[in-house]
């Protein structure tokens, strides 16, 4: 079965089922094809789109762009430092585990290790199994200057 879509001399357009592609050349020209909407015998067949499902391909995680602030000008200068003071006021009171983040935030989440405010590093397939288990964390903007 080969579905069309149809379109009259009025530009009404509508789906039609043909056992073969055949099967609509004759029809069509014996006049047996009406549009159900104004029974013209005046049918072409319209462009249809292909309904083809496509596997959306995951980027890997890796190329995973990282939120950053830039531009220049003076109207971005206090955001920038806006965000320098709060990173730096981050840095000033967590304690750095590196790495290890995704590993200590998850134990103190499950309180195996005292409560305490840390920083580090997680791959973002980490940072997606952290918030998967409920834990808790931030991601801290990086400054444009920390992307060398
Ligand atoms: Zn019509």
């Amino acid at each position: 079965m080969i579905k069309y879509l149809l379109g009259c001399a009025a530009g009404h357009q509508f789906e039609s089922w043909f056992r073969a592609s055949a099967d609509y050349d004759a029809q069509s020209k014996s006049g047996e094809i009406a549009c159900p909407y104004c029974g013209s015998t005046e049918i072409a067949k319209q462009p249809m789109a292909p309904s083809v499902v496509t596997k959306r391909a995951k980027a890997p995680a890796t190329q995973e762009a990282l939120p950053v602030i830039g531009g220049g000008g003076p109207e971005g200068a206090p955001l920038r430092e806006a965000l320098r003071a709060f990173t730096e006021k981050v840095l000033a009171n967590t304690e750095d585990v590196g790495p290890r983040f995704a590993e200590e935030a998850r134990k103190m989440h499950f309180g195996e290790v005292e409560e305490r405010q840390i920083r580090g590093s997680s791959t973002p397939e980490e940072a997606r199994e952290l918030a998967e288990d409920g834990v808790p964390f931030g991601i801290l903007p990086a400054l444009p200057e920390d992307l060398n």
